[in-house]
């Protein structure tokens, strides 16, 4: 891997440069990234800003004048993230050859840090998907098993940081996309709570449910990345005015866990459904937290059993209202008759529309349907009170638990094409991300440890958890005492 804390530390005493960080990373990507076999976790590599932007860190570290923490570490932006002058497509047709005009606020802030963004990272088209195998453009592999899915959709993110392409990432998690593809990669995930970070620049999927979230090979890469990107921002309105505490070790006097009540919901798994070694991680887990002085609860959340019908109305609904943006005027190339109204602004419209991809056009439809005179009611209105019945269930559940343990995926790592032609079993595998991203609560993935259960090959395992609103530093209290190294075999540091 190419850890942030790794790379922090060469920076400091000198070992290495930004710009051989830079120079190593792209010859990672160069070996493994590309081609047929290759991983694909990048849409674009800039190489040319990339080594100007570390050039610029080396002589600022040079004159002792750097910027924090992150300046000169290398790290990712995944491609629905606007990043001035560089290509941003979401994954979509639609938006190929499309270059953003400013910066997305978080790419803004990572970039006022000092780091060094080395390309935009790989995704399911505008996030729709759980696999990143709906890019337009390729599909992203496993670093742990080429045969395999990174998760999605920020599977691009996830495998860069995995394979050591990036310390780090900025990846986007609507219900489920950071913390995912972080379980299936072995890495960390973490989507702060809903209003932390400016979606300001982020191209928007389902606006009450979208957050940006981090990836990092480990807690502290990730604590690092969300405190340089979290805060309020005048251009959303959403965003929170609450500042971010510390999330590295206000606990080195070494509190630990000790106290933490972990609440486990095990009624959201009593029906199966789970892999074994998922449930015996967690078992384990648990044990592990309790021996370091955690209180284990059980706790319930009877409604979330109902997330995933839930969150793909809602979702849906929504990404049929962001989407109508796309009618080949605003952005990307005009593929319609030039000039001209009427019947040719229809034909423009069905032109640039066609170029939408399977999963996304039955998102459209879906949201368009479920929001339409006769059926909102049955179904959005619906949909929007069993929202608040799952958020009423958190709100409970923490009464009793300071923070909840629940797996993050149901499965390993699925093999690529096993899941393309069953959308419904794709949306299944959301069931354990989606309830907190109803409720807007802050969640992350982290490693414990790997298995070679599925298969030959060693995969990664990865679990849950989830905190209260605004209450980042607890949860990445418990994030420390939960997460378990794990280095992609046969890794070269
Ligand atoms: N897998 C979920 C979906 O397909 C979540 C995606 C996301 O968080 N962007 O909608």
């Amino acid at each position: 891997m190419f850890r942030v804390r790794d790379q922090l530390r060469a920076l400091i005493d000198g070992s290495k440069t930004s710009q051989a960080l830079v120079d190593a990373c792209l010859a990672r990507i160069a070996r493994d990234d590309r081609g047929d076999d290759g991983i694909g976790a990048f849409l674009d590599v800039d190489d040319a800003g990339a080594r100007a932007i570390a050039a610029a860190s080396d002589a600022r570290r040079a004159t002792g004048q750097t910027r924090g923490p992150l300046d000169g570490v290398v790290v990712a932006v995944k491609d629905n993230l606007c990043q001035r002058g560089r290509p941003t497509t979401a994954g979509s047709r639609v938006l190929a050859g499309w270059r953003a005009p400013y910066d997305a606020t978080c790419v803004a802030r990572l970039r006022a840090a000092g780091a060094v963004v080395v390309g935009k990272t790989n995704l399911d088209e505008f996030g729709m998907g759980s696999s990143t195998e709906r890019s337009a453009f390729f599909v992203a592999k496993n670093p742990w098993d080429r045969a395999r899915t990174p998760g999605g959709s920020s599977g691009g993110a996830a495998a860069a940081v995995a394979a050591g392409f990036g310390g780090a990432g900025l990846g986007t998690d609507t219900g489920g996309s950071v913390r995912q593809p972080a379980a299936f990669c072995g890495v960390v995930g973490v989507k702060p709570t809903y209003g932390r970070v400016s979606r300001h620049g982020v191209v928007a999927f389902a606006s009450s449910l979208d957050q940006v979230g981090v990836v990092a090979d480990d807690v502290f890469g990730a604590a690092l990345l969300l405190s340089a990107v979290a805060g309020v921002d005048p251009h959303d309105a959403t965003t929170s005015t609450r500042p971010l505490p510390s999330l590295l070790g206000d606990d080195v006097g070494g509190a630990g866990v000790r106290g933490l009540r972990v609440g486990v919901p095990r009624g959201l798994w009593a029906e199966g459904g789970v892999e074994d070694v998922i449930l015996r991680a967690l078992d384990e887990s648990c044990a592990r937290l309790a021996a370091d002085g955690a209180v284990i609860v059980d706790v319930a959340l009877p409604h979330a059993a109902h997330a995933v019908a839930t969150y793909y109305v809602l979702a849906t609904a929504e990404a049929s209202s962001n989407l109508s943006r796309y009618e080949g005027i605003r952005y990307g190339p005009r593929r319609g008759p030039p000039e001209g109204g009427g019947a040719e602004l229809g034909a423009l419209y069905e032109a640039t529309r066609a170029l939408f991809g399977a999963e996304v056009r039955r998102r459209i439809l879906l949201g368009t349907f479920v929001l339409s005179a006769g059926f909102y009611d049955a179904y959005v209105a619906q949909a929007q009170r069993v929202r608040r019945r799952i958020a009423l269930d958190f709100h409970d559940a923490f009464g009793a638990a300071d923070v909840l343990l629940l797996p993050t995926t149901p499965t390993l790592p699925f093999r690529l094409g096993d899941k393309t032609s069953d959308p419904l079993a794709m949306y299944l595998g959301d069931l354990f991300t989606l309830p907190a991203s109803l409720a807007g609560l802050p969640a992350a993935s982290v490693p414990v440890g790997t298995t070679t259960a599925g298969g030959p090959t060693t995969l990664p395992l990865g679990l849950q958890l989830v905190g209260r609103p605004f209450d980042e530093p607890t949860l990445f209290r418990a994030l420390r005492a939960l997460a378990v190294d794990v280095t992609l075999p046969g890794d070269v540091t």
